[in-house]
């Protein structure tokens, strides 16, 4: 499915000084003073792009800090200026837009708990009407991409053109090591339906702790994500939200200097002719994939008649846990991950079983 959404590109919007967009900046707006010690701190990280702050802070549970409100915004707005770098805040209702424009706000975001809302996404999509402002729409916290293209739409359909994703991760009521799920097969969906749409990646979400921000953001920047969100405080410890994943604004240059900012395409020709290469062997040995599975498939289809003549069941446990079992050793022991061997062979029995229940219902269903 192509995604339909009318937009400049990115190139044409967003002055980055590295290959990506680097966003970062705390969690919340808390005073005048932290605000100046950003600047003081924060100023030396020169690839920082765009100065974050949360201005209204969506909390799960009340009685914890909400952030100050529209007073905050103006402390927003003089660090952008002192550091010479645009401001970008979360909006969640049309009171938030007509505010944080009225202050000079350079830049929105739309939260995750506020994506998952088409009424609010509605609101403040009918607020940006005539504005022409850069808006981020945050991935809704549950994983449904329809409802984050959903708000893309939305705000798009109202005239705002310098539109880009944040893939921030996805709530999960399992144990996880991530505060939310990054599960990338979702943003790369969403990429492959609108190549040119940028997307983010919020690493300081996802990871919910200072440890593992270095790694997903590797990750993001490995799997060509156009950018990073990442919240940094000039007293991480005694941040009034999110104190656990806050990098300190000194440690954001070094953090910076240490990713691999890898790009799509190598300038090296040597480097291109071999790529090509490579990949007409992948080639090469996908089609032999897929031949090997039609014969499968002939086979399986052999077996199915035999055991329509036999008055024989489809499914054989005993079978299918030795298929399972078998090739799950054979890959353990040629180190191919043994979950996605599980995964293939069930999608693989699938079709089989398929393929089988189609000869016993006299009626063979080509796929
Ligand atoms: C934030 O960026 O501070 C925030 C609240 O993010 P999210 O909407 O991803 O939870
Ligand atoms: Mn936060």
């Amino acid at each position: 499915m192509d995604l339909v959404l009318d937009i400049e590109p990115f190139e044409q919007w967003a002055r980055k000084s590295a290959p990506k967009l680097l966003i970062s900046g705390p969690c919340s707006v808390e005073s005048p003073e932290q605000m100046q010690q950003v600047v003081e701190k924060l100023g030396k990280a020169e690839q920082i792009d765009v100065l974050r702050g949360g201005i209204w802070k969506p909390r799960t549970r009340p009685d914890s800090f909400e952030g100050r409100g529209s007073i905050a915004l103006a402390w927003l707005k003089s660090a952008g200026e002192a550091l010479g770098k645009p401001v970008i805040t979360e909006v969640a209702n049309a009171q938030h837009v007509e505010d944080a424009l009225n202050a000079g706000i350079d830049m929105l975001w739309i939260g995750a708990r506020t994506t998952t809302n088409p009424f609010s996404v509605q609101e403040i999509a009918d607020a940006l009407k005539g504005v022409d402002v850069p808006v981020f729409v945050k991935n809704p916290i549950n994983p449904d991409i329809q409802l984050w293209i959903g708000a893309l739409e939305r705000v798009n359909k109202a005239g705002i053109r310098k539109l880009a994703a944040i893939h921030r991760g996805f709530s999960s009521y399992e144990n996880s090591v991530f505060r939310n799920i990054p599960m990338w097969e979702i943003p790369i969906a969403l990429k492959s339906m609108k190549a040119d749409l940028p997307i983010l990646c919020d690493p300081s979400h996802i990871a919910g702790n200072r440890d593992m921000i270095s790694f997903v953001s590797q990750k993001a920047l490995d799997l060509n994500m156009d950018g990073l969100m990442i919240e940094s405080h000039p007293d991480p410890k005694h941040a009034l939200s999110d104190a656990e994943q806050q990098l300190s604004s000194e440690r954001m240059q070094n953090f910076i200097q240490g990713l691999s900012m890898r790009t799509e395409k190598s300038s090296n020709p040597v480097f291109e002719n071999q790529l090509e290469e490579l990949r007409d062997i992948i080639d090469e040995i996908d089609a032999d994939i897929i031949k090997k599975l039609v014969s499968r498939m002939d086979i399986v289809e052999k077996i199915g008649e035999y055991k329509r003549q036999n008055e024989v069941t489809i499914f054989q446990l005993e079978r299918w846990r030795e298929i399972l079992q078998t090739r799950g050793s054979l890959a353990k022991s040629l180190d191919l991950d043994e979950e996605f061997m599980m995964s293939f062979l069930e999608l693989v029995h699938e079709l089989s079983i398929k393929r089988q229940t189609g000869i016993m219902n006299d009626k063979l269903q080509k796929d």
